[in-house]
């Protein structure tokens, strides 16, 4: 197979993946404590965020960001590689407590080509799953079938997640 190579292409692939301008984590990161809720912002650590997935594969499809824009966690520094777990089964714990999912699909696209929506800020998905349920595939093709929207379980979510332990700092 011949190889085409597209330096020119470098500078535009490079600046788009530290772009955070119109970065929706990032503004939800920053926003006013009165914008959480049109933001779906469930909570904010020290380092990291929470947020209900506008457009959701599953009830309660939650995402779990640093609130620093970078793409990888490569990328992450010491304090937010010691944090960022804890907050991620935090929030797996909200969920299950609140939807009594059969399963759940935890995880991250890093790049483009990896189907990630947002490449510049990493942010990894949490989405509840249930027997019978469409299935992964549907997932990756972005079949969806969500009852709830996602304001009422941004209200839910929230409740249970700050009620559930220290560490939590949201603004
Ligand atoms: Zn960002």
């Amino acid at each position: 197979m011949p190889t085409l190579f597209t330096p020119w292409r470098y500078e535009y692939i490079t600046a788009a993946a530290s772009q955070p301008a119109g970065c929706f984590l990032c503004e939800a990161a920053a926003c006013d404590e009165t914008e959480e809720e049109a933001r779906l912002v469930v909570a904010r650590t020290p380092h990291h965020l929470v947020v209900v997935n506008r457009h959701p594969y599953s009830n309660g499809h939650l995402l779990v960001a640093p609130r620093r824009h970078h793409a990888t966690p490569a990328g992450s520094d010491a304090a937010e590689r010691a944090e960022l777990w804890e907050v991620v089964l935090r929030a797996q714990e909200a969920l299950e407590r609140l939807y009594a999912p059969h399963g759940m699909n935890l995880g991250m696209n890093l790049g483009t080509c990896a189907g990630a929506g947002l490449p510049g800020h990493f942010h990894l998905h949490l989405v509840p799953r249930w027997n019978g349920d469409t299935n992964f595939m549907s997932v990756v093709a972005e079949t969806r079938l969500v009852p709830e929207e996602p304001a009422t379980s941004w209200r839910r979510i929230r409740e249970v997640f700050c009620a559930l332990g220290p560490g939590e700092s949201r603004r």
